[in-house]
């Protein structure tokens, strides 16, 4: 697979300008790196050789390590010194339960207080992000499948933005819950049904109503919980 240009979907930087073209190629390798990793292309606990992605998406080292190095610290990617780049273990059936027990412990509180103080433009903001996983369309299943994995992050992240606790946002951020989480499995059904739920918690938060929040935030928690399951049998 070589790199085309991808993500053509540049953003404009803050002072006008657009970002720098050798930021493009770095980003593409990494887009093109994430999604073999959690499409399970690069197994969980695979080495990764720096020699054969340059073969491989056809561009010279130094974007592969700076690809790699971003997905390092992201927590995809480990480093050894000397003896090089493996991807991450996939997680334990214990860390499993415990993450989980962690999002239902903070998130279904945290989508209520976000619905407490939700107005027009945060929940434009967040159907802008719920619409970006539904849209995504394209003939590249890993690449699809990847993007929601961050869209989803994405939408959490903002949700806990608005619950307004600085700490409990950190807290879930720094576990980089969603990545290890969609690469348990690389199936539609993991993305598909949580399309709904995504909309039911939106429905909640147009009503500004905490408790359904609550309640559409906790089942979709369950019921991701419940997919991904199946990934330990
Ligand atoms: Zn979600």
């Amino acid at each position: 697979m070589q790199v085309t240009n991808a993500s053509n979907a540049r953003e404009v930087d803050p002072a006008g300008g657009r970002i720098q073209r050798s930021t493009s190629l770095v980003e593409d390798v990494y887009e093109a790196i994430f999604a073999q990793l959690m499409s399970l292309k690069i197994a969980p606990g695979s080495r990764i050789t720096v020699d054969s992605l340059v073969k491989e998406l056809d561009v010279s080292h130094t974007p592969i390590r700076e690809a790699l190095g971003r997905l390092e610290g992201e927590g995809l990617v480990l480093k050894t010194h000397l003896i090089g780049y493996r991807a991450a273990p996939q997680i334990t059936r214990r860390r499993f339960d415990e993450l989980y027990e962690l999002r239902l412990l903070l998130e279904p509180h945290a989508a209520a207080k976000a619905a407490a103080s939700m107005d027009e433009t945060k929940l434009a903001v967040l159907q802008e992000s719920a619409g970006g996983m539904a849209r995504r369309e394209g003939k590249d299943e890993r690449l699809r499948y990847s993007n929601f994995a961050r869209q989803d992050a994405i939408f959490h992240d903002r949700i806990m933005e608005y619950a307004n606790n600085g700490l409990v946002r950190e807290t879930l951020a720094f576990q980089h819950t969603h990545f290890h989480i969609f690469r348990l499995m690389f199936h539609s059904r993991v993305t598909e049904e949580a399309l709904d739920e995504h909309q039911a918690i939106l429905a909640a938060f147009a009503a500004s109503d905490p408790a359904a929040a609550e309640q559409a935030m906790r089942r979709h928690i369950e019921h991701s919980r419940d997919r991904l399951l199946p990934a330990f049998d």
